[in-house]
């Protein structure tokens, strides 16, 4: 499946300019144009999926070996072994470009960026929520 006015699409297809930095049969990785730290890589599936939800589960796996290869030449290439790995699934998760993708995000002591700080929750409601979560596998 391709999308044609997609920018991610075009990218894969060498329509677009873009620094890869690897490719394979299934998938790309590329610099992102707005990185959090230089070296800030984007994996992405050569098919066009919107997110988590639709990209089926042996198009995660190769991404997911894409990251593996790519993490390390980002950590041996530049000297760099902190990294958050990320993945934004839908508008208000922060998708902003909807074909999925993964950040692989060089980390630095002290470069500005912090993690979200997590809510407890009430008494018993995590019970609720895992039982939710459950019984919708
Ligand atoms: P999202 O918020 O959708 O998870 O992240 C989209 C990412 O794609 C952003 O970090 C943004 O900087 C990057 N991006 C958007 N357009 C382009 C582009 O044309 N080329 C590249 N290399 N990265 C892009
Ligand atoms: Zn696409």
């Amino acid at each position: 499946m391709n999308d044609t006015e997609c920018i991610f699409c075009k990218i894969a297809r060498g329509e677009l300019p873009a620094e890869k930095v690897y490719e394979d049969a299934d998938t790309v990785a590329f610099l992102d144009i707005k990185p959090v730290n230089p070296g800030h890589t984007l994996i992405i599936p050569k098919a066009h999926y919107v997110n988590i939800f639709e990209a089926p589960e042996e198009t995660l796996a190769k991404m997911m070996h894409t990251i593996k290869v790519v993490s390390h030449g980002i950590k041996d290439g530049l000297g760099i072994d902190n990294m958050n790995i990320g993945m934004n699934n839908g508008a208000d998760s922060g998708q902003v470009v909807f074909h999925a993708h993964i950040h692989l995000m060089p980390r630095h002591k002290d470069d500005g960026y912090g993690l979200w700080h997590g809510k407890p929750y009430e008494p018993g409601q995590a019970h609720e929520v895992a039982e939710k979560i459950k019984k919708a596998l």
